[in-house]
């Protein structure tokens, strides 16, 4: 078998699809004995839909998901902002945040895993591996029989999670140094007078922070809320205490009476927002949690990981295929090590706002919202910051071994390094649009060319090429002899003019570019 991967979570899925819909062979073990009951992750953020939709499976998650609205802020009984999920400074297709439970994202990978012939091994867990120059040994255990299996792979992903087994026989450390206690309980709530079930809602009141998240169903909430290391949540009693507790902080904070329904699932843990400095040790990877875990309170663990796992399975497949040298692996850590760590600093300022415990800071907090909603646009600049932040459409790699920047300002469209499809809702649906999108949805890498495409030029048998017309062109600065070329995972690699200009940019990237296949009129 050619990959290995530890872990069947939603990192683990989603590496095994993008692997398997390149003609990768992969294994699946998960160490848990089926498919994970609790949920965690509510919030499904824009850039992560991009890449389902790139995947073809927006429909399969639409069709489960519901759309959240934003998040509104609630001082002593008074609403005082709100911000909106729509992100004016980043264009999209997909302008919002979906809210799905991660028990259906987990079941819905694992279906898409299982249409393309894939098999999820519960119940044998990863106990060692060792690294050889061509391969890795590994030892797995059958839970079931206590049976141990030596096995070897080409490569293995470590999709282990936040206490990750392949983290430490690799001996990669996670570092950083801020931990918090969490109250976690998911619960129905009924309110004296109405209140959407469509956004997050920060709660302050006397002088304490808590967040509640809309979950999928009717009346449920997520609530969240800081506690002691040692505040006790097991039997019925702490089930109801929590429902107290929360009862009496939201209803002092929303200015409503709220019921807190008993709770279906309390949980209280320590997480540490820690990242790795290398996500790559020769043949073994990192993705996930198992690289870099965060507070709940940003909504970042899963999206960010479901991006890792697909920047590097295009990668590893290319590597695979004989299209790229192994030299090209070395981008998936570069790029996504600054990822995991510059959200150390975005989830602490989330948790910040949960963790004010300052009645200084009360007195202060009308104010303060009086004063941003009277300057609109540093309002409007404060909510792109926080809520287009976690959408991660922002996230590019300039700086890239597979960025070939370019010096032309003038020419519209994303430069090099920035996601290709950043377009409207609107404009999505033009045909010039939903051929590119089309195109975007095949695995491998894209030329984009002007509407009377290149002169006939070889291109390597990794690149389609595709003849822009209309709008996309107008938007993507393809005209004349301008092109485009497009990394599988949708981020622009280099733009440029003519062939000549294309052949020396080709050659620069860490892919074998042996000629194959003619680009131009076809
Ligand atoms: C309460 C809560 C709310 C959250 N809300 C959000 C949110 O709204 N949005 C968001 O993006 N993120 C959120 N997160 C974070 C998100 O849940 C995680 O980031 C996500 O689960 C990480 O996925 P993963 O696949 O990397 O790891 P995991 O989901 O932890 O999966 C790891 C898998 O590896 C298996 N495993 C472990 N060790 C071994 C071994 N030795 N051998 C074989 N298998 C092994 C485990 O059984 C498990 O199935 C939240 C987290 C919590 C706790």
């Amino acid at each position: 078998m050619t990959v290995l991967i530890v872990g069947a979570g939603p990192v683990g899925l989603t590496t095994a699809h993008e692997l398997l819909r390149r003609g990768v062979e992969v294994r699946v073990v998960d160490a848990a004995d089926g498919p994970a009951r609790n949920s965690r992750a509510a919030a499904m953020h824009a850039r992560t839909i991009e890449l389902l939709d790139q995947a073809g499976l927006y429909d399969r998650f639409d069709s489960r998901a519901t759309q959240g609205a934003g998040i509104a802020f609630h001082v002593d009984g008074v609403e005082m902002a709100r911000m909106n999920a729509r992100f004016t400074t980043q264009r999209t297709r997909f302008n919002k945040v979906w809210l799905i439970d991660q028990v259906i994202t987990e079941g819905l990978l694992r279906d898409a895993v299982t249409a393309l012939g894939g098999r999820i091994e519960f119940g044998v867990r990863l106990t060692s591996l060792t690294e050889h120059p061509d391969r890795v040994a590994v030892s797995l255990r059958r839970d079931e029989s206590n049976e141990d299996e030596s096995a070897e792979f080409e490569w293995l992903v470590g999709c282990d999670g936040g206490r990750s087994t392949v983290r430490s026989q690799l001996d990669i450390r996670l570092q950083g140094d801020s931990s918090e206690t969490w109250l976690i309980a998911d619960a129905e709530l009924d309110f004296a007078t109405p209140v959407e079930h469509d956004r997050i809602r920060w709660v302050r009141a006397d002088g304490d922070s808590m967040m509640i998240f809309p979950l999928v169903g009717e009346r449920r909430w997520r609530l969240l809320d800081t506690v002691d290391v040692d505040h006790d949540v097991d039997g019925p009693e702490a089930a109801e205490a929590v429902a107290k507790r929360f009862s009496r902080k939201l209803s002092r904070g929303l200015g409503t009476d709220v019921t807190v329904n008993v709770p279906t699932w309390v949980s209280v843990f320590t997480i540490q927002q820690r990242a790795v400095n290398t996500m790559q040790s020769s043949r073994c990877f990192l993705a996930g949690d198992a690289a870099h875990v965060h507070s709940p309170a940003s909504g970042q663990g899963l999206n960010t990981g479901m991006q890792d796992a697909v920047n590097l399975a295009w990668k590893l497949a290319a590597v695979i295929a004989g299209d790229a040298p192994t030299e090209l692996l070395e981008t998936y850590s570069s790029e996504r090590v600054p990822v995991g760590q510059s959200l150390l600093g975005s989830t602490r300022m989330a948790t910040m706002l949960v963790e004010m415990r300052n009645t200084a800071v009360d007195r202060a907090l009308p104010a303060v919202f009086d004063f941003l909603k009277a300057l609109p646009p540093v309002f409007h600049a404060l909510e792109q910051t926080f809520i287009g932040g976690m959408s991660a459409l922002a996230i590019a790699y300039p700086t890239s071994l597979l960025t070939v920047p370019d010096t032309n300002t003038t020419r519209p469209g994303p430069t090099a390094g920035q996601r290709l499809a950043q377009v409207t809702e609107t404009d999505a649906r033009t045909p010039s649009w939903t051929a590119v999108l089309a195109a975007l949805r095949r695995p491998g890498w894209l030329l984009l060319t002007g509407p009377d495409g290149l002169d006939p030029h070889p291109l390597p048998r990794f690149v389609t090429s595709l003849p822009v017309t209309d709008l996309a062109a107008d938007h993507l600065g393809l005209h004349t002899d301008a092109w485009l070329l497009v990394r599988p995972d949708g981020y622009v690699s280099a733009r440029g003019n003519g062939p000549t200009r294309l052949d020396r940019t080709l050659s620069r990237l860490p892919m074998h570019t042996t000629a194959v296949a003619a680009a131009g009129r076809t």
